[in-house]
């Protein structure tokens, strides 16, 4: 660590006055009343508030520079409407306020899954799921639902490419189902032969397949509708993984492509920032045959009034209390309005980006599936590797660069991967700089590897323990 100064605490310095000088305590009883002082930092309002500054500053955001993630990226989130999910008449509201006096909030829930329902193609959507996986697990409880009550009690498998998202398999094992891992073949894309050995092995079984197309290599599954079709013929359902919309969004969807079960991220896609743990929301679509299995409510419309509707005959039951995130709904809605028509060249600048960079890339990094991609790509670091140098130093490298690193090590089907999402949202200077710094980090593993091994230079703290930090998560400050 460079030297954070944190001891900035001054004996008797305040950033309060108490405006009662005497105020009695005498209505807190003695034993709950405090015989020593408190551990805390005495500091100044101004020496506070720069403290906080000091430390975000420390952050690197959208708002700093590039930040081509992968899989997860953020994509556009206009300033603008977080304004508007802060709107008076939508924070006041409460959630128990009866349908009458919630018309607008109700209106616009409703007007969402209409959007919704245009852009997968899906019959009907329920908002409430709050993340990704949240929308994956409600999928899955649909998936189970609607086998059981059909009596059909013997499919107890989902399939899942081994390329697939880690939320999968884990949202399909929590409904107790047993995962069976579909190969890829040799251009990253399920391999349909080995789909249907899996579809004979376990002959009625299966009671769905969970895939995303574009795959989790950026790569679009051609064979789809072979695939669809060969799932329906042996009884199973279709779950799509939609997490990362702007693929497709305004030219295909996957309703076309024959799913019959969608999430969507609207804290990916649909304009809410996402990292540091939400809030986001999970919407998740079905098509005809699977509507009354949704949870409830949903929001429908009659006789000029919009309504809560908790009258599903198959329903699930509820998966989130009240109408899920609100505000990311709101974001949602503002954003799709302000698209509209345009919604398509979002898709378009995102394929056309991710394209641009690999073709750029791929004379200096291994690239294992050399075909067009969708928004993102993989690089592989296995060239760098045999020089001494990992994936995880070109990663810390990048941001000496000023550049968030990629996603690495993930898909976990590419060796030393470095999984790349530029966006819609960047402009053609800021991915030449990026393409500019992985072409010098590729020439400095060759002539000056030590730069890259100890990097980062720059960061206000060099190497973290990632799995560390993650499991035994510590925040509390200690003074050495
Ligand atoms: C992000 C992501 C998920 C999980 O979404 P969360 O909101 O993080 O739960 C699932 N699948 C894919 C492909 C993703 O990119």
């Amino acid at each position: 660590m460079t030297d954070i100064i944190f001891e900035k605490s001054i004996p008797g310095m305040t950033g309060i006055t108490l405006t009662d000088e005497n105020l009695s305590l005498d209505f807190i009883k003695p034993q709950f009343l405090r015989k020593q002082n408190p551990v805390l930092p005495e500091v100044s309002e101004l020496e506070a508030m720069r403290h906080f500054k000091e430390l975000s500053d420390k952050n690197f955001c959208v708002e700093t520079g590039f930040y081509p993630l992968g899989s997860c990226t953020m994509k556009y989130n206009p300033k603008v409407n977080e304004y508007l999910a802060s709107l008076e008449g939508f924070t006041n509201l409460h959630p128990l306020q009866d349908d009458e006096d919630a018309q607008g909030a109700l209106e616009l829930m409703y007007k969402l899954q209409e959007a919704l329902k245009e852009i997968t193609g899906m019959k009907a959507i329920t908002l409430q799921g709050s993340a990704g996986a949240h929308g994956e697990l409600c999928g899955m409880m649909i998936v189970k639902h609607y086998f059981k009550t059909n009596g059909d009690i013997k499919r107890t498998k989902v399939i899942i490419p081994d390329s697939a998202h880690g939320t999968n398999p884990a949202s399909a094992g929590m409904c107790g189902f047993e995962i069976v891992k579909v190969q890829s073949n040799e251009k990253g894309l399920v391999d349909t032969e080995h789909l249907k050995e899996l579809f004979e092995q376990n002959k009625g079984e299966i009671a769905a397949i969970m895939l995303t197309n574009p795959n989790t290599l950026g790569l679009f599954e051609e064979e789809i509708l072979t695939i669809s079709k060969l799932a329906h013929k042996q009884g199973a359902l279709l779950y799509y993984d939609g997490a990362n919309l702007n693929a497709i969004m305004g030219i295909t969807n996957p309703a076309v492509m024959g799913f019959d079960i969608v999430h969507l991220n609207l804290h990916k896609t649909f304009s809410t920032p996402h990292g540091g743990g939400g809030p986001g929301a999970g919407p998740v679509g079905v098509v005809e045959k699977l509507k009354e299995f949704l949870p409830v409510p949903v929001i429908d419309f009659k006789d000029g009034k919009y309504f809560r509707n908790y009258n599903l005959k198959n329903t699930i039951g509820k998966i989130k209390e009240f109408q899920g995130n609100f505000g990311v709904l709101v974001k949602a809605y503002a954003y799709i309005l302000m698209r509209g028509n345009t919604l398509k060249d979002a898709s378009c600048d995102a394929v056309l980006n991710a394209n641009y960079m690999k073709e750029k890339l791929k004379e200096y990094f291994e690239l294992p599936y050399d075909f067009p991609c969708m928004h993102e790509f993989v690089l592989s670091g296995d060239r760098q590797k045999a020089d001494g140098v990992h994936t995880l130093e070109i990663a810390k490298r990048l941001m000496d660069y000023k550049f968030h690193p990629p996603t690495v090590y993930f898909p976990l089907i590419v060796s030393e991967a470095l999984m790349i999402e530029p966006t819609e949202s960047e402009n053609k200077k800021r991915l030449d700089d990026f393409i500019d710094a992985m072409i010098k980090i590729a020439k400095e593993v060759k002539e000056n590897p030590q730069e890259v091994l100890s990097a980062p230079h720059c960061a206000p703290v060099k190497r973290v323990d990632e799995t560390n930090a993650a499991r035994h998560l510590d925040l509390r400050y200690k003074k050495e």
